[in-house]
């Protein structure tokens, strides 16, 4: 597996569920009970469960832990997203995990492992030694984590373990290039299980085709790679390997569904208190709606547009809209179905509010050209009416923007109370007064989805 971010199914309980995921674990244990479990990193955050609140702070993926080591996970790698948790919260959830982190190249601040987390490890099966090591791309920065380069960590790996085991595998969380980049530099690595890219793929590359395997995030598959070791032939590894499909029609594993029962009741409890009703069917869409980090972070997508025009609903004076990308954590693509109040928490988990301002001509220009600037970070722009930039005007609603007019916007509270990367300017300032408060950004998404893709609630 790889990229797991809600114990529950998704999209409208079709796909996915780790307690479905277990049963098929068991019916696997049974055919071989050599069977290992392993997880190619993101596994904590972001998760909508896991900021829900709870005891004096939040979840903070707590529910996994627990569900993993229920369902029986083995070896685990870390995912850029572990480390969106708070230190704290962090360390607690290492403390907490029965399975293993196995990381090559993610280290305290101090450049010692954090606890419990090992570089490498050799299985024993039958004889057979099988060794994996773990690295993950080292995009997240936090004050608590430093990073080796993870094909520098990996190279070094694979000359340390080569000598000792019979089969190599490399856990990774990297992205595809750097996957591909991994098994053309290190043809000794026999299999690469990997994680990141949340779609499902399977790829041979380097010299001697070294497979690289993917599943779909969220459990919607899992990839079962069956190994063969022929201790006198030549060719002594041979590798089938079958994606499996996580649907309701498989059972689920009363266990780890206890387990899951129980975090989703608590999450759900402390997002009531906050006037939330996560299992409502808000909308049934016919489209996908793609919140990717890589895609919200970089371009206009179904959902940011929706999101955009949302805003612009719910302040119907304003003339276009405006928020940081980063405000968007879902990091999935919801497919085409049943939207629940749940998955809005999973799109937008801090909420905020809509605000009007108004500001100069000359000072949203500059927002805008900052907020383009931002590509990839969280501080790039999602705007609704807005055209232009990369070297064009910009257009509002089609026309010119002209700096000496000014403009009445429509802007997620964070951008004028907070302030993201490099837009502080336009943080508690008189140049962006703010003239109305128009509610919370979740409620108006829910609104603009119902009015365009009504509910289906008797569908089957
Ligand atoms: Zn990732």
């Amino acid at each position: 597996m790889n990229d797991i971010y809600e114990i529950d199914p998704v999209n409208g309980g079709k796909e996915g569920g780790l307690a479905r995921v277990a049963s098929l674990r068991d019916t696997l244990l049974r055919r071989d009970p050599d069977t290992l479990t392993v997880l190619a990193g993101d596994l904590l955050c972001p998760s909508a469960l896991g900021i829900a609140p709870y005891k004096d702070g939040r979840l903070h993926g707590q529910q996994m832990i627990e569900t993993m080591n229920a369902l029986g996970l083995d070896y685990i790698t870390f995912g850029n997203h572990e480390f969106d948790l708070p230190e704290e919260s962090f360390y607690n959830r290492l403390k907490e995990s029965q399975f293993t982190w196995i990381s090559s190249n993610c280290f305290r601040e101090n450049g010692t492992l954090f606890p419990g987390v090992v570089e490498d490890k050799i299985i024993d099966i039958k004889g057979v030694k099988v060794g994996i090591f773990g690295v993950t791309l080292s995009k997240k920065q936090t004050d608590y984590l430093i990073y080796k380069d993870p094909l520098v960590a990996a190279e070094q790996k694979v000359e340390e373990l080569r000598p000792k085991v019979d089969i190599l595998i490399a856990l990774t969380h990297l992205t595809k290039d750097d996957d591909i980049r991994l098994a053309s530099r290190l043809p000794e690595i026999d299999l690469i299980l990997g994680g990141h890219e949340h779609e499902n793929m399977q790829l041979w590359r380097g010299k001697d085709f070294t497979p690289i395997f993917k599943a779909d995030a969220n459990a919607r598959t899992v990839y079962v790679h069956n190994l063969s070791y022929n201790t006198t032939a030549v060719q002594k590894l041979a590798i089938t390997s079958k994606l499996y499909r996580i649907t309701d029609a498989l059972p689920e594993q009363p266990k780890t569904a206890e387990v899951v029962k129980k975090w989703r009741k608590i999450g759900y409890a402390g997002f009531r208190k906050k006037g939330l009703h996560p299992e409502r069917i808000v909308a049934t869409t016919d489209v996908a709606l793609d919140g990717l980090e890589a895609s919200v972070r970089n371009f206009p997508t179904t959902l940011t547009e929706l999101i955009a025009r949302s805003m612009l609903t719910a302040a119907s004076e304003a003339q276009l809209a405006l928020y940081n990308s980063g405000s968007i954590r879902v990091d999935d693509i919801l497919p085409p179905g049943q939207i629940t109040e749940y998955d809005i928490i999973r799109i937008l988990p801090f909420g905020g509010n809509i605000v009007t301002v108004t500001m100069k001509g000359v000072l949203l220009e500059r927002a805008l050209t900052q907020g383009l600037a931002n590509k990839g970070e969280g501080g790039f722009l999602q705007t609704g009416r807005v055209s232009g930039g990369q070297g064009k005007p910009w257009r509002i609603d089609g026309k010119e923007l002209d700096p000496g007019a000014e403009y009445t916007v429509a802007v997620l509270d964070y951008l004028v109370k907070v302030g993201d990367d490099n837009l502080k300017f336009l943080v508690n300032t008189p140049e962006v007064p703010i003239i109305a408060d128009q509610g919370d950004i979740r409620k108006a998404l829910i609104t603009e989805l119902q009015a365009i893709f009504p509910a289906q609630l008797a569908s089957p």
